[in-house]
């Protein structure tokens, strides 16, 4: 399962090591997550549900959902997704609701270590770098935290070349872009990051703003900030149909983590849901990766994304069933097959039309919706904007919420892609150092600069239904 070949990357792995899975040992390489090593070795049932023992896996491996709780060294409630492996570790599924161990305590935030800073960034992804990058050229501190061992959010498994403008890094992939900017982060001094290090709740005290995060599972840190950017990106969609909670069932990003990250291959045989540009550009990818892609079922009449990405995936043999969906997964403990059918004019299955794909995988590419838990926590003002893939947080121009001094940016702003999340990441960065008076005037011009840069990214035939949802998102007159 191991890809030790790929026409575009090449996979560094660090000291072999030996983790524990039930008593069994496993090999396993230092920098890799615990989920990556088990399916490495075959495992994909990594968690058992409440009641009914249903056996779940990964689903969205960036640490979003709770496929993946393990109990790791007796500790339960571990996102194995995100976790890196240690040698010795001793692993075990989760089986329904979590029971700490006899001995243990909840982390005591009295005893945390404080950090501080001007500025707290949550989320290291291409919104939160820019932050950084920018609020620390005008002059604030920053820290920067992420839950993810890596920085770079989802642009360390984009293999693709990117759209857009030369200044936005069009034609780089994302895995490069990804690189550049966390090289450009570590070249200033006035920014400390933090990974593996979760954001779990934000507080006001005084003139001071609070995020309380736990580093690593175990260690409690306070970061102590004028000003807060929330760049916490999204977490990916299900549907519902019959079994959607089987393993091998995993959302489009989990597959390009696994196998574009750490190269491990999802399963052979994969069916897509979803032929927008993440279901297409995933169809390549795994294609490149040697797996075979059986179909793309999308209920739509026609593709939703680029015509180039669906002309290449067609050249290579994978049909795209327009007004299809997926009716169930079948399988005990894993996905075995998956039952499609056609849909009439009003969504509904056409009785006859059933069709099954012998697959081990189906990959969901139905959409992300920005995370907004934080913001929301902090009391800023949230709306439903369809346009913007969900609730959003109010905002204005310079990605102020309502809540003086917390900032966001970039899909936690709104789904679109990396370079809207670049520029706003920029816009709020700056932003902030200006509300606290540390940025000169001089800096209004670059917050210009940006905001111009989105009105002509968003000007094109996809932008357009994202300025609708702008503009209700944003403050009556901000
Ligand atoms: C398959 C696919 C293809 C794509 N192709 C393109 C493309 O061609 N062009 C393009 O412009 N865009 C593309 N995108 C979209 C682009 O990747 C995203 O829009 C972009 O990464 C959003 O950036 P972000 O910084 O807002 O969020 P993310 O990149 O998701 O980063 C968010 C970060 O926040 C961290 N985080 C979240 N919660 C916490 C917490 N509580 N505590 C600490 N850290 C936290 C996460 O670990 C993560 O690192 C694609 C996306 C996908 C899935």
């Amino acid at each position: 399962m191991r890809l030790t070949e790929h026409p575009l990357l090449r996979f560094e792995r660090g000291r072999e090591v030996t983790i524990y899975f039930n008593g069994r040992p496993i090999k396993a390489y230092e920098g890799e997550t615990i989920a990556t090593a088990l399916h490495a070795a075959g495992i994909r049932a990594l968690n058992y549900s409440v009641n009914k023992k249903r056996p779940r896996g990964l689903f969205c491996a960036i640490g979003k959902c709770s496929s993946c709780l393990m109990v790791v060294n007796g500790i339960p409630n571990v996102r194995a997704c995100i976790t890196p492996v240690e040698d010795g570790m001793r692993i075990q599924p989760q089986h329904g609701r979590a029971r700490l161990p006899e001995k243990a305590k909840p982390p005591e935030f009295r005893d945390a270590k404080v950090v501080r800073a001007d500025i707290v960034i949550i989320g290291g992804g291409p919104a939160g770098l820019m932050a950084a990058i920018h609020a620390a050229d005008a002059g604030a501190s920053v820290a920067l935290l992420d839950e993810n061992p890596r920085l770079g959010g989802q642009l360390i498994k984009q293999t693709h070349k990117f759209f857009g403008k030369r200044e936005q890094f069009a034609g780089v992939r994302g895995v490069e872009i990804a690189k550049i900017l966390s090289e450009e982060l570590r070249k200033r001094e006035n920014v400390q990051v933090f990974l593996e290090t979760s954001a779990v709740g934000i507080f006001q005290e005084k003139d001071e703003k609070l995020v309380f995060a736990v580093r690593k599972n175990r260690e409690p840190v306070e970061f102590r900030g004028r000003a807060i950017i929330v760049a916490t990106g999204a977490m990916e969609r299900s549907i519902p149909f019959e079994n959607n909670d089987l393993p091998g069932i995993y959302g489009a990003g989990a597959i390009q983590t696994l196998m574009n990250t750490y190269g491990v291959k999802p399963g052979d045989r994969v069916l897509i849901v979803g032929a927008g540009n993440v279901g297409l550009i995933l169809a390549y990818q795994l294609i490149q990766a040697g797996v075979e892609v059986k179909a793309i079922v999308e209920a739509m009449p026609k593709v939703g994304g680029y015509f180039v990405h669906a002309a290449k995936v067609r050249r290579l043999g994978v049909p795209i069933l327009t007004r299809h969906t997926i009716l169930r997964a079948e399988g005990k403990e894993r996905v075995e097959r998956a039952v499609v059918a056609q849909l009439d004019g009003n969504w509904k299955p056409i009785p006859g039309t059933e069709g099954t794909f012998e697959v081990d995988v189906i990959a969901l590419a139905v959409g992300l919706r920005p995370s907004i838990e934080l913001l929301q926590q902090a009391g800023c003002g949230v709306r439903y904007v369809r346009e913007l893939g969900g609730h959003v947080a109010v905002r204005d121009g310079w990605m102020e919420t309502t809540v003086r001094g917390i900032f966001v940016a970039g899909d936690s702003a709104g789904i679109e892609e990396a370079t809207t999340a670049m520029l706003e990441g920029k816009i709020a960065g700056i932003a902030a150092a200006l509300r606290l008076g540390i940025a000169g005037e001089e800096w209004l011009k670059e917050i210009e600069g940006a905001q111009k840069a989105l009105d002509e990214f968003r000007s094109g035939p996809f932008g357009r239904h994202v300025l609708e949802g702008i503009k209700k998102a944003m403050v009556v007159g901000g």
